[in-house]
């Protein structure tokens, strides 16, 4: 089943792999974590093993071929389809129904940038699949930009969410897309308007799709509110630009 998201940036999520174990900064609220949780607590099929077990969901891999609407996909919202525990020959198969459906436009976002880069290495990669990584800090990062870079795909883009500190300078030559937004939920780190601002201007500057997502608990004042209440307001104007897609 793929399900419709209420993530800014997508329409709907496809998860054929489930789980996932922290590797950054970026991954200390897992949003996934503790969806996983609440589904283990429901029982939902899948999710009996917690999420810190990955596993790979085969009965999934045609869902998005039974959908004939053109729809734009966040791939594994519940996991890392790069993580160590996802067998080479499943991420083919995921890749395969990707291209099959070409109909469609699959963002796939991952924090393990080498295994990424190393697998894409000699492929080719169809336009509808969109290839990105997280971009929450300097440290761990921005070394994945690198590794982005190498892949042979048409759309890269980067997740700097949540940002957590002033990134610094970026090369943004080779991406196409930058997505920023900052943490909500219990115990969010606080994310400062000059910290977007400086992205925003760098995007704009590199002509580069800019899309502002949320402020999430802490608006541009620092105070903590309601996401919804902190709203996707910088500066007076709405970014929710990205690439062109079907
Ligand atoms: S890589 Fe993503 S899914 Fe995995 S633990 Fe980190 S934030 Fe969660």
């Amino acid at each position: 089943m793929t399900t419709r998201s209420r993530i800014e940036w997508t329409e709907s999520t496809w998860n054929p792999v489930v789980g996932c174990t922290k590797v950054s900064p970026g991954c200390k609220h897992c949003y996934a974590e503790v969806m996983a949780r609440r589904l283990q607590a429901m029982g939902v099929p899948g999710y009996e093993a917690g999420f810190k077990k990955v596993k790979v969901l085969p009965h999934r891999l045609a869902e998005p071929l039974q959908r004939s609407k053109s729809t734009l996909y966040f791939v594994n919202s519940m996991s890392d389809l790069f993580h160590k525990d996802v067998p080479d020959a499943f991420i083919d198969q995921v890749f395969q129904t990707m291209s099959a459906a070409h109909w469609h436009t699959f963002q796939v976002l991952t924090k393990r940038a080498e295994r990424l880069a190393a697998f894409t290495a000699g492929r080719e990669i169809p336009a509808n699949i969109w290839l990105g990584v997280s971009v929450e800090n300097r440290r761990h990062g921005v070394p994945r930009i690198a590794q982005l870079k190498k892949v042979p795909a048409v759309t890269r883009f980067l997740s700097v969410e949540p940002l957590l500190e002033d990134v610094g300078e970026l090369d943004l030559e080779g991406i196409q897309w930058v997505i920023v937004g900052g943490e909500s939920g219990h115990g969010a780190r606080p994310m400062h308007p000059a910290w977007v601002d400086s992205i925003q201007r760098q995007c704009e500057a590199q002509r580069v799709a800019f899309f502002f997502k949320q402020w999430g608990a802490f608006g541009a004042d620092g105070v903590r509110r309601s996401k919804k209440a902190n709203g996707r307001d910088l500066r007076g104007r709405v970014y929710d630009e990205m690439p062109a897609h079907a």
